[in-house]
């Protein structure tokens, strides 16, 4: 499924193209693609939110496949083996960001279904150095959603600062934050969770959520971190008024619609903004083995491939449960 034009998902911005899979060059894996997950990110691309960097692209990048064809000095993967692509498609391996472990503010990084054709296909030719190993414990379907929302959650987690049994928030309470709730949980964190709809208020408490309501309610503590995942800034705004003196808001967002001017005040006293870029594979690696070891559960759709417009208009509507996953 290639996008050429970005349009709105109602109007089928992807359509199917046949293609002949390539033949691997040095250092690539062709994948038979069984899953790829559906995130917001391939959303805000087919719409026009995130601008386009090449066209035709295939999107997707929460690819989970079996090696059919192996390139030239490739050491460590064979044929039939099962791997995860997530976001991070290459790195430059030699800039100061990639060699003090922060490849993902690799100026020259580039970028599954963004740089390079992804998922939303039957075959995936990858850099065989980023593809990932998938803990047996999750089938092809229940992987996907975790190579993206999972790791990048896991990824904010980080950057927020939150130590084990703190006060978390989350703002936003789509795929990503499903995860990212569980794996706090798991480190004996207190979570918050703020989401407009009620449904989603119930989803979370029941996942172990000590308190949940809206985006303008304020919760019963003050908040040690928190994490916005919608693509407002008005919603971290409310993260910003809901956590404590010294504490950090990551915002875990490719994308925002502006960061809203505000009065220096809800910043003092220390409070922090951070953004959380991309992820490493490193993350990727560590978030893997934690999910596997909990273990985190996904809920998820799926739609055939020729359905993938149909999967971002249910997407752009607010109404997937859990995250999408097309099935070629
Ligand atoms: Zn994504
Ligand atoms: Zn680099």
């Amino acid at each position: 499924m290639v996008l050429e034009r970005a349009a709105p998902a109602a109007a089928g911005p992807l359509r199917a193209a046949a293609r002949q899979p390539e033949t691997p060059g040095p250092g690539m894996l062709l994948l038979r693609v069984a899953a790829c997950g559906v995130c917001r990110t391939d959303l805000q691309l087919c719409e026009g939110d995130i601008a386009l960097r090449r066209s035709p692209i295939v999107p997707g990048h929460q690819i989970v496949g079996r090696v059919e064809a192996v390139g030239d000095g490739v050491a460590g993967w064979r044929a039939g083996e099962r791997a995860g692509v997530a976001w991070l498609a290459s790195t430059c391996g030699v800039c100061a960001m990639c060699r003090s472990g922060r490849e993902n503010l690799c100026a020259r990084a580039t970028f599954t279904g963004w740089d390079v054709d992804g998922g939303y296909a039957t075959h995936a030719l990858v850099r065989a150095d980023f593809a990932l190993r998938l803990p047996d414990r999750f089938d092809d379907v229940a992987a996907a959603p975790l190579l993206c929302g999972g790791v990048i959650g896991y990824r904010s987690l980080a950057r927020s600062g939150i130590e084990p049994g703190g006060r978390l928030g989350l703002y936003g309470f789509g795929a990503s934050a499903l995860i990212t709730l569980q794996v706090a949980r798991h480190r004996g964190c207190r979570v918050f969770v703020a989401i407009r709809s009620t449904a989603e208020q119930e989803r979370a408490r029941a996942l172990g959520a000590e308190w949940a309501g809206g985006y303008d309610e304020r919760p019963p503590e003050a908040l040690d971190a928190a994490i916005t995942f919608a693509p407002s800034g008005d919603v971290v705004r409310a993260a910003l008024r809901a956590v404590d003196r010294g504490a950090t808001v990551a915002i875990n967002a490719i994308h925002l619609d502006r960061l809203p001017e505000m009065p220096y005040e809800e910043l003092w006293w220390e409070r922090r903004l951070a953004s959380v870029a991309n992820f490493t594979r490193a993350d990727a690696v560590d978030f893997l083995a934690v999910a596997a070891q909990i273990p985190v559960r996904t809920s998820f759709e799926t739609h055939p491939l020729a359905d993938a417009n149909v999967a971002l208009t249910r997407l752009s509507r607010g109404e997937v449960d859990g995250a999408a996953v097309l099935v070629p």
